[in-house]
């Protein structure tokens, strides 16, 4: 997001010199910098044995089921955003989150933080912004995550990772 006014007291920022940053958006009154940075987000792969928990949410993808995401919120790590997440769209427990890397998101400014996670315990029971949750053999998941493809991509990694 670029900033021209400050939201604390609505000056008009001012080009201030940060070395490798060149000109940061500045705030005088506030001694703030707003650097233009894109939001963190994360999408999560959670395996239970041989299946991958999908969601359909129509508002992200009409025809095709999705990984679960979300927004990492400002005090928390994006470990604890992935854990969090689940438990609120999906009302389960995970474990052994893994990393698997991230992509840039150019239409939307945001960065996609992915990962694979194991299911550990609880029962799904879907968030209200979720119409529909469910576990999917991982071996049919590409082909119900038609319009998905960073979704895809996570797969294809889990796939890799589970063959080591
Ligand atoms: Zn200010």
């Amino acid at each position: 997001m670029k900033f021209k006014y400050c939201p604390l007291c609505g000056k008009k920022l001012i080009p201030k010199y940060s070395f490798d940053e060149g000109n940061v958006p500045y705030c005088d009154h506030d001694d703030i910098m707003y650097f233009d940075t894109p939001t963190p987000c994360i999408i999560v792969a959670v395996i239970k044995e041989d299946k991958i928990l999908l969601l359909k949410q129509s508002y992200i993808f009409k025809n095709s089921k999705v990984l679960l995401s979300g927004y990492v919120t400002p005090g928390e790590s994006v470990e604890k955003s992935v854990h969090r997440e689940v438990k609120e769209e999906a009302g389960i427990d995970i474990l052994d989150v893994e990393y698997l890397g991230s992509e840039y998101l150019e239409e939307k400014d945001i960065i996609m933080l992915t990962f694979m996670a194991k299911y550990k315990d609880g029962i799904l029971n879907k968030s209200s912004e979720v119409e529909w949750i469910g576990w999917i053999p991982l071996k049919d998941a590409i082909g119900e995550m038609e319009e998905d493809a960073i979704g895809k991509r996570v797969v294809k990694k889990v796939f890799k990772s589970i063959k080591k």
